[in-house]
């Protein structure tokens, strides 16, 4: 399996660099996971984690594909999807960058509440071993950017408000977490306190 490339049926228009006040937030969200390790590049070249907050509407801005080996990320890195359809498979970006192989999943979270406004994908091999073991939310074993994953995503909430758990681990992509909530600020405070579930773990049960 090839991992990074966009799967989802992807109208892109190359435009300006989005302006600064669209993305200065998530940068800001982005260095810290970055030093973290949860948003990175594997030794194969591949990189992993992403993050999108939503603009207006069902419009959101979302980290460009493949830019987990910049530390830093600016206005050539970002991408605004400006419509998406899950059901059809297909979205509609701007912006200098083709979005994250993942946003049409971010999409299908907005989908869930219009009281979502920002979605959080980490890498992690620890906080992945650890929700799977533990009894957090999960998808089936599907791959990454599929119409499968969305139909998980849906499946997982359908009888669940999804601002009470709004944090899952992706069974069948490595090491794959989401994490969304009101604004970037609960998100990132939601995954915070998973990290501390996990640090604080019984190092052996046994
Ligand atoms: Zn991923």
């Amino acid at each position: 399996m090839i991992d990074g490339i966009i799967k989802y049926n992807l109208a892109y228009k190359k435009s300006a660099p989005l302006r600064e006040n669209r993305f200065l937030g998530i940068e800001a969200v982005r260095k810290r996971l970055v030093a973290l390790g949860f948003i990175g590049v594997y030794t194969n070249g591949v990189g992993y984690g992403n993050i999108s907050q939503r603009a207006r509407g069902d419009a959101f801005v979302i980290t460009g594909t493949q830019t987990g080996h910049l530390k830093n990320l600016d206005a050539n890195h970002y991408a605004l999807i400006e419509e998406f359809n899950d059901k059809r498979f297909y979205l509609r970006s701007s912006g200098a960058i083709k979005p994250s192989s993942e946003a049409l999943t971010h999409g299908t979270i907005y989908n869930l509440s219009s009281q979502i406004n920002a979605v959080i994908h980490i890498h992690s091999k620890g906080i992945w071993n650890y929700m799977l073991q533990s009894g957090f939310l999960k998808t089936g074993i599907v791959e990454y950017g599929t119409v499968e994953m969305i139909d998980e995503v849906n499946r997982i909430y359908k009888d669940r408000n999804p601002l009470s758990n709004p944090k899952f681990v992706m069974s069948g992509h490595s090491e794959g977490v989401m994490f969304f909530g009101k604004d970037l600020e609960e998100v990132e405070r939601t995954l915070l306190e998973v990290v501390g579930l996990f640090v604080e773990r019984p190092s052996n049960p046994n």
